[in-house]
């Protein structure tokens, strides 16, 4: 230890020309830092592989990527998984978090709660030991500790994604999603935002060389593949884009940020494969066309904060008895029409290629006219009537089917708020600084609103969020979007009343003043 070689010095001259060759040893990389006593932030990164092979056909790998990251007496371990979240749904168990963090307390004696894992929220397939690959991917990174400078920035990235929920002309919101049909577009006024900004910190070796990317964006990695198969998704691409190009060895880590309500664009095409592949590639290639702006220097500002909050849970009796009495008032509009389907597809087809002469050449028009006769304009009107019904009753058949899969979400989170009795939801909220770059986190699905919120409240610059982080609690909009419960996907799939955002977003400006 550094003390101790100097105590056996004496006179200040000595003492001084020690602490110079340290420096010179530590920065240089040549000593590891945990064998002197200053604040020299270290990090240390690995990624293991965990694809689920027995899933069906793979097109392309999962990962958890994990980096930690020490400076002085404060360690802190940042780890991402190609997963849909962490608990609750999908393939990570709910007893995920605390298997992995009670690992790395008893094996690297690092606190539970400086341990921060984000789900990129992909909808791939993880193999069943998932928790012992991700402290397999901790502990590496522990054994490959070196030096390093921080820098942080923005890029910025637009084309890639699209805010799905629809403000309607009635005053209620309506999304886009593949479990139900969309509404017709003339009851369409308008969409919500996105958020461009790539929050981005990166960490360098002290001879330059990137060691590390941490790159933050909103954005439902669920495009999926040409011919399906297990996928990483958009943002599995855009990492595999980021480390192909920086150096051997450099892991891109994936934060996903406030996506509740943030699709990639195109997502109900129906006329092309969908393809997580070029929206990945153009979300990398925006990170790295950002990065050569950012430049790296020691910065020795390290800190976490870890906090659990009650938010109010919601009480959705009153809503899933209005919206049972509008599905019965839905069904009993439905009226009944000559037509069935193979009768109505042909005279759509018919109607709208000639309007004027629609069941027959025009001269037979000519000639009933001619002798007085209106059999075929008569026809026409009852085919124009009962093709109009029948749309309607399309139209009364999509809403229903839109209500009734909102309908069970909201079923489902009544039940849950019964059987549970408290009426409010803990969260973990984690705050971090490195550098100048600060992140938040919050274990659910967070409106891309929220997100956008923290940002121009936040004292500091370079201020991020990330959803789908220790824990998972479903969607969390925002109070004008919970106005709108049972109409679309984010309001129903939700635990939380509409005063959760106020709370959460006074809370998250406190962690803000402290970091
Ligand atoms: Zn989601």
């Amino acid at each position: 230890m550094m003390d101790t070689n100097v105590k056996t010095m004496s006179g200040s001259y000595n003492r001084m020309f020690i602490v110079l060759l340290l420096n010179v040893l530590v920065v240089g990389g040549f000593i590891p830092m945990s064998h002197v006593n200053a604040a020299q932030l270290r990090a240390g990164v690995a990624k293991v592989d965990i694809t689920d092979t027995t899933a069906g056909p793979v097109n392309g790998r999962l990962y958890v990527r994990a980096l930690l990251l020490n400076a002085g007496e404060t360690t802190a371990v940042i780890i991402t998984v190609d997963a849909v979240a962490i608990g609750e749904i999908g393939h990570i168990s709910n007893n995920y978090l605390g298997s992995v963090r009670s690992q790395i307390e008893n094996e690297l004696q690092i606190k539970p709660g400086n341990v921060l894992i984000n789900a990129s929220h992909c909808h791939g397939v993880v193999c069943s030991d998932v928790d012992r690959r991700t402290f397999q991917a901790v502990k590496e990174a522990s054994l490959n500790m070196v030096p390093v400078n921080v820098g942080a920035g923005i890029g910025y990235e637009d084309r890639i994604m699209e805010n799905r929920r629809l403000k309607l002309k009635n005053g209620q919101e309506a999304d886009v999603r593949h479990a139900y049909s969309l509404v017709p577009d003339e009851e369409v006024a308008g969409v919500g935002p996105v958020d461009p900004e790539i929050g981005i910190f990166r960490l360098d070796r002290k001879d330059g060389r990137t060691l590390a990317v941490v790159y933050n964006f909103a954005i439902h990695p669920i495009q999926g593949v040409p011919g399906g198969g297990n996928t990483a998704d958009i943002t599995g691409f855009a990492s595999q884009v980021i480390e192909d190009n920086l150096g051997e060895g450099t892991i891109a880590l994936f934060l996903q940020g406030c996506a509740g309500d943030i699709n990639p664009v195109w997502y109900k095409d129906v006329n092309h494969p969908r393809d997580a592949e070029p929206l990945g590639n153009m979300l990398g290639l925006s990170t790295l066309r950002a990065l050569r702006e950012i430049d790296s220097k020691r910065d020795v500002r390290f800190k976490v904060i870890n906090e659990v909050i009650a938010l109010p849970r919601a009480d959705n009796a009153q809503r899933i008895l209005t919206l049972e009495a509008e599905q019965e008032r839905l069904l009993e509009s439905l009226i009944g029409t000559s037509l069935n389907l193979k009768t109505f597809i042909p005279l759509v087809v018919k109607y709208n290629i000639s309007s004027e002469y629609p069941s027959y050449y025009s001269h037979a028009y000519m000639h009933d006219k001619g002798r007085g006769g209106d059999g075929l304009e008569k026809l026409d009107s009852e085919n124009r009537r009962n093709m109009s019904q029948y749309i309607q009753n399309i139209h009364i058949m999509e809403q229903l089917t839109r209500n009734q899969t909102n309908l069970a979400l909201l079923r489902k989170h009544q039940a849950g708020l019964i059987a549970d009795g408290k009426g409010t939801i803990d969260v973990e909220l984690l705050g971090l600084r490195i550098g100048e770059f600060v992140l938040l986190t919050f274990p659910g699905e967070l409106s891309v609103q929220i997100g956008l919120n923290i940002k121009n409240m936040s004292p500091h610059d370079l201020t991020f969020v990330a959803g789908y982080t220790n824990g998972y609690i479903y969607y969390a909009p925002t109070a004008e979007q919970l106005r709108n419960v049972g109409r679309a996907q984010e309001d129903s799939d939700c635990l939380l009343a509409p005063e959760w955002q106020k709370i959460y977003e006074e809370k998250m400006l406190g962690l803000l003043r402290k970091l």
